[in-house]
């Protein structure tokens, strides 16, 4: 049987995308040219933050885990991506008919994919996942939860909810694109930078369908 494609969701980072209120913006500069140095050389700035991200436990969390510190299984392996119609949030009631396992990595599609994540503009109405929702899954002991907007928390309430998934030790995606992606199992591979001392960093992640 043939082997399935890699789908890329993550967002390219380019000076002209959206970031979260206050944070700073991705920026690239060419510090030395072809033309002028005979190499094109380039440094960047940037919230680690942007783009598609991960949060580790010390984004909420005193002494939590730091980026560089997270075990490599936690964002590579099987994953679910789960559908959620609610066009405002990820609610305990829906999630409880999904059948969540201990140790899964479950990444939400919602209509932030295809209606919100590309906006121009960053947009406060984003599907969230509830504080019930997130104590569900704390319940459940996954290892791994992914949404596609730039916070897994409604926008102006992020504490509680990263607070109760962090404190778990369940990591946190957040802005992957899967506009592309249906729900089912897939590999996953997805790799934050190691920086260390970090409580977040862009990552590259990639899906495949399982047979
Ligand atoms: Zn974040």
């Amino acid at each position: 049987m043939p082997i399935n494609p890699w789908i890329d969701v993550t967002l390219t980072l380019s000076s002209d995308m959206v970031v979260w209120r206050g944070d700073l913006p991705f920026y690239i500069r060419k510090k030395q040219s072809m033309e002028k140095d005979k190499m094109n050389l380039s440094e960047v700035t940037m919230s680690v933050h942007v783009g598609t991200h991960m949060d580790s436990p010390l984004h909420f969390i005193k002494d939590g885990l730091s980026i560089d510190r997270m075990p490599i299984t936690t964002t590579v392996g099987p994953s679910r991506v789960i559908c959620i119609k609610d066009r405002e949030s990820i609610k305990a009631d829906e999630l409880k008919k999904q059948d969540i396992k201990n140790g899964q990595r479950i990444l939400f599609k919602t209509i932030n994919s295809t209606e919100h994540l590309k906006r121009p503009q960053f947009y406060e109405n984003y599907v969230y996942l509830t504080e019930e929702g997130a104590d569900y899954l704390v319940s459940r002991k996954i290892t791994l939860v992914g949404i596609d907007y730039y916070s897994i928390a409604q926008c102006g309430k992020s504490e509680t909810v990263h607070k109760t998934l962090l404190s778990a030790n369940i990591w946190i995606v957040e802005s992957l694109d899967l506009s592309e992606v249906s729900e089912g199992n897939y590999d996953l591979v997805c790799l934050p930078l190691k920086i260390a001392g970090s409580d977040g960093s862009p990552v590259r992640a990639i899906l495949r369908k399982l047979q």
